[in-house]
C-alpha cells in the first residue's frame, strides 16, 4: 500500500525489521554504516509515530472508530478477531473503564457483554444508570488480549492514545476504573485494589474511583458488598460534582 495512503490512515509506523536487527546479521558496510542507517531508520520511525499521536490526538469520533478498527500498533492485532472501540452515550457523565475485550467481545466487537457484562449492566442499574444512557464503557485496550491473560504495559502504552482521545472527547465528570489492570494503569501504580478503593482519586484532572471488576465478582461473592459501596460512594460523589458545577 502507498505509505502516503497508511500515514494518512493513521497505520504507521508498520512493524518493519530495521536493517541487522535479525540477531548476527550486519549489513554490508561495517559498523559505522550500520549505525548511520539505524538512526536514519530510527529517527524516522520517530516521526512516524509522532505523526500516529498527533493524528489520533485530533481526531473526530468517526476517524478515531475508523483508526482503531485498523490500528496494528501492537501484537494484539495479529490474534483479534476485530478491535473493541467502546460503547455509550459520548457526552456522558459516567465513564467505565475495563482492562479489555474478552472472547464474547471479541466476536461481537462490544465491551463487556459476556458474562462480566451481565453484572455491570446490573450494578449500573442498582445506582440507576444504564449502558448508553449518561454512560460510557471503554476498556484500556481495544483488542483481546490471548487466553484472556492481562494487557501488557506495552500493548496498554500502545493503546493509550486512543483512551486519551475518548476522555477528552467524552469529558466524563467521573471515571469509574474497574478491576486492577485498570486502575493500577490510569493512576500509573502497582497498588492492589484494596488500598485504591474508597478515595477519590484523580485522572488529568477528572475525579476516578476504583472498584472491583465485575468479573472477579463473579469468582469472589463476598467482595460484592464491597463493589455496592463504592458504587454508593460513586453516586455520591456524581451527586456533589454536579451540585458543585450547577451552584
Ligand atoms: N472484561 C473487560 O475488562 N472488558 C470487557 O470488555 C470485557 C470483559
Amino acid at each position: 500500500m502507498d505509505p502516503n495512503r497508511l500515514k494518512e490512515l493513521g497505520l504507521l509506523p508498520v512493524w518493519r525489521l530495521k536493517s541487522g536487527a535479525i540477531a548476527g546479521q550486519s549489513p554490508a558496510g561495517g559498523e559505522n554504516m550500520s549505525d548511520q542507517r539505524k538512526t536514519v531508520a530510527e529517527s524516522r520511525s520517530s516521526e512516524e509515530s509522532e505523526d500516529r499521536l498527533t493524528s489520533i490526538a485530533h481526531a473526530d469520533w468517526e476517524r478515531l472508530r475508523q483508526m482503531v478498527s485498523v490500528c496494528t500498533a501492537c501484537p494484539l492485532s495479529l490474534t483479534r478477531k476485530q478491535t473493541v472501540f467502546g460503547v455509550g452515550d459520548e457526552q456522558a457523565d459516567w465513564l467505565f473503564i475495563g482492562e479489555g475485550p474478552g472472547a464474547r467481545e471479541d466476536e461481537l466487537g462490544e465491551p463487556f457483554v459476556g458474562q462480566a457484562g451481565k453484572l455491570l449492566d446490573n450494578m449500573l442499574q442498582a445506582v440507576s444508570l444504564r449502558r448508553g444512557q449518561d454512560v460510557y464503557i471503554a476498556n484500556i485496550v481495544k483488542c483481546r488480549p490471548p487466553g484472556n491473560r492481562n494487557p501488557l504495559d506495552a500493548e496498554a502504552e500502545q493503546c493509550r492514545p486512543y483512551l486519551l482521545r475518548q476522555i477528552a472527547l467524552i469529558q466524563p465528570r467521573l471515571i469509574v476504573a474497574l478491576g486492577k489492570v485498570a486502575a493500577q494503569n490510569l493512576l500509573a501504580t502497582d497498588a492492589s485494589i484494596a488500598s485504591l478503593r474508597g478515595r477519590l482519586h484523580e485522572f488529568s484532572g477528572i475525579p476516578l474511583i476504583v472498584t472491583y471488576h465485575p468479573a472477579y465478582l463473579l469468582r469472589s461473592l463476598a467482595d460484592k458488598a464491597k463493589a455496592w459501596e463504592d458504587l454508593c460512594f460513586a453516586r455520591d460523589t456524581m451527586r456533589n460534582l454536579r451540585a458543585a458545577h450547577s451552584s
